[in-house]
This record gives structure tokens, C-alpha cells and sequence, in this order.
């Protein structure tokens, strides 16, 4: 018989987690996190930045806290807040208590920095009444300096015993709704490393490059770590990490869970290249319908083509499209040829054509 092709990466099944109404592992839906560049003091400043956050898709929420009156300020977006919130805490074990007794949906961790064991307990048990997950994270520049000897330097099994290190430190405390991260600006660190902590341990990982740069850069970075991973079915959520305004992160992280099928397509543009045989203005063209189409919703995708070698062929497997002519272009729909229309009015056709299949149900 002949073996049917996974339609997407088939996934790791972890130990699964709730933060808030999202549930991390199992096999529950790879969810986006993103973090807040605001004054953690600025109430409203705050507020604003995790609802647009919110608004461009993002999942989980994540803040710092470095010190008490953030943990307050915390709580007070808290519970305004339209998605699941994590508490940053580096350092400071009590920040990590009043965080989650301020209603932290999850709180980020890093055993290594927090304190003796009687800290990492308090904080455990803390987050054991309020049942919510603790992600621990292990970072390439805050190795221990044993092993960091006993590697040789920063490798992916020195990072991978510095996590396992970490999780068994809060399985001591008898503390196991955990998730795991391992982060390095090195997206093939990062792609060896968790591969490793997949194969030896079922916690839910958090996946990310971090330093991961300008949006230009930092999203090849991270589609390449995050995406080699996600498409052999490691990691249970991530965050794209980019300089500057958060909100693009969350554009990059849902583009890249479309592109490996782990979520629903959205309106997808194909477009050409184009060569020497393009007699339309193709790219301003796409730049209008990828604007256009922004706030649409459905599954659908649309092929924006150059010229008629390739053009009709792929516009056709697409579900609508154009492919250029000499100033005007053939519009596609289902297969089938509609009709020629004058360049200057082919995107608002087009953009008919889109919204008919949309209100037929694609
Ligand atoms: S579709 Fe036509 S215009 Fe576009 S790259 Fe191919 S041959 Fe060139």
C-alpha cells in the first residue's frame, strides 16, 4: 500500500501545560509568544503594546519585572489583559512570588540565578497553588562555569546538561508543569541543542534565537532555528525575537507556522520573480493586494504572475489569480480563465474575485 505523505510535520507529543487558555504540549496547537518593550511602570504604555500584540495574533504575553513595583504594575494589566500573560524574573525569587500572586498566567525562570534551593522551592510551590507552569531558561552567555570546562566551551551538550540540570533541580521540589528553553543568537546551536532535549526529556520547549537582530536579519535567523526544529515536530511554542517594536515578531512567528502547514494558510500570495518577459508593473501590483488582502479572513491563495509562459499554468493551481500580458492581465478563478482586464483595474478585479470566493466559503 502506498504510505500517505504527511500533510504537515508530525509532532513530538510532550507533557502538556496550561498557561491561562493556552495549553503548551500534548499535541495542542504551537502557540507564539512575544514580549512587551515598555517601561514595565507604565500601566497604560503596557497595556497598549500586549493588546496589540494581542490583536496581530500572539498567544502568550510576556513581561519584565525587575522589581516589586513592576510585579504591581503586572497585575494591574493583568487584568485588563485579552491574552495570557508571563512573568519575566531574573535574579530575584521574591519578584517571582508577587508575580504570581498578582495572577501571572506562567512565570520564565532561570534556576541558575534565582537562588539556594529553599527559593527555587518557595517559587515551585507558589506556582503549584496557583497551578500554573514555570518555564526555566537556560541561556548561551549564563553557563555555569563546570560545565562550560567540562565541554569545552558553549555546545549544544553543554547547553543540554545545563537544562537538564535546571529541570531536575525543579523536580526536586517536586515541580513538574514545566516548559524548557534553551536559547542562543546561534540558530544551529539552537536546532542541535533542542533536538538533544527532545530526544532526552517529554517537557514542552520554547523555542528561540535570541539576539536574533533587525527584523531583515533576525527573521532568516529565526525562520531557519525555529523552523528546522518545528518541521521535525520539536517545539511546543516560541518567539521570534527582533529588535525593536514586538509586534512584527508576531507577524514573522505566524508566517513561519503557515509556511510548515501548523496553522491555517491565511490568504497566501504567490508572485513570479518576474524576467524580461514582465510587461506589467508586477511588483507594485502584489504590494497593492498583499495590502489590500491584510484584513481579509479565510484560506485562499492567490497567484500574482508576470506573464503568460508560467503564468496561467500556476495561476490556475492557485485558487484565483492574474498573470500579465502587454498592460493588461487575464484574470483566473478556480481553473478557469474570467477574462482580460486593463492593468490600472486589475487588482480592484481581482480583489472582487477574492472576496466572492470568501463570502462562497473559498
Ligand atoms: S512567470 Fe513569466 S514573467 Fe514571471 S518569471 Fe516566469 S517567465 Fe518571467
Amino acid at each position: 500500500m502506498m504510505q500517505q505523505e504527511a500533510s504537515r510535520p508530525v509532532r513530538k507529543a510532550t507533557r502538556p501545560v496550561q498557561a491561562g487558555p493556552i495549553r503548551i504540549g500534548g499535541l495542542a496547537p504551537v502557540s507564539i509568544q512575544s514580549m512587551t518593550c515598555t517601561d514595565p511602570h507604565d500601566r497604560d504604555a503596557t497595556l497598549r503594546q500586549v493588546c496589540e500584540l494581542a490583536e496581530a495574533g500572539c498567544d502568550l504575553v510576556r513581561l519584565a519585572i525587575p522589581d516589586l513595583e513592576a510585579a504591581s504594575v503586572f497585575g494591574q494589566v493583568r487584568r485588563q489583559s485579552p491574552v495570557a500573560l508571563i512573568a519575566d524574573i531574573h535574579f530575584d525569587y521574591r519578584l517571582a512570588l508577587e508575580a504570581i500572586r498578582q495572577g501571572a498566567d506562567k512565570i520564565r525562570i532561570n534556576p541558575g540565578n534565582i537562588g539556594g534551593e529553599d527559593r527555587v522551592r518557595a517559587v515551585a510551590n507558589a506556582a503549584r497553588e496557583r497551578g500554573i507552569p514555570i518555564r526555566i531558561g537556560v541561556n548561551s552567555g549564563s553557563l555555569p562555569r563546570e560545565i562550560l570546562a567540562r565541554h569545552g566551551g558553549v555546545t549544544a551538550e553543554a547547553l543540554s546538561e545545563s537544562a537538564l540540570e535546571a529541570v531536575a533541580r525543579m523536580e526536586a521540589c517536586g515541580f513538574a508543569d514545566l516548559v524548557v528553553s534553551v536559547k542562543s543568537s546561534d540558530p544551529w546551536l539552537t536546532i542541535r541543542t533542542n533536538r538533544i532535549l527532545s530526544d532526552r526529556m517529554s517537557y514542552p520547549l520554547h523555542l528561540g534565537v535570541t539576539e536574533a537582530g533587525t527584523p531583515a536579519e533576525g527573521v532568516i535567523r529565526s525562520a531557519v532555528g525555529i523552523g528546522t526544529l518545528l518541521a521535525e515536530g520539536i517545539g511546543d511554542t516560541f518567539r521570534v525575537s527582533l529588535t525593536g517594536d514586538p509586534v512584527p515578531e508576531v507577524h514573522a512567528a505566524r508566517s513561519i507556522l503557515r509556511t510548515l502547514h501548523l496553522a491555517p494558510q491565511g490568504i497566501r500570495i504567490v508572485s513570479c520573480p518576474t524576467c524580461g518577459r514582465t510587461r506589467v508593473n508586477l511588483a507594485d501590483t502584489v504590494e497593492a493586494v498583499e495590502r489590500a488582502v491584510a484584513g481579509l479572513s479565510g484560506d485562499l491563495t492567490v497567484a500574482i504572475m508576470g506573464c503568460a509562459v508560467n503564468g496561467p499554468g500556476e495561476a490556475r493551481e492557485a485558487d484565483v489569480g492574474l498573470a500579465g500580458g502587454d498592460g493588461d492581465y487575464l484574470l483566473f478563478s478556480k481553473g478557469q480563465v474570467l477574462r482580460k482586464v486593463p492593468a490600472d483595474r486589475a487588482v480592484e478585479a481581482l480583489l472582487d474575485e477574492i472576496r466572492r470566493l470568501l463570502s462562497e466559503g473559498g
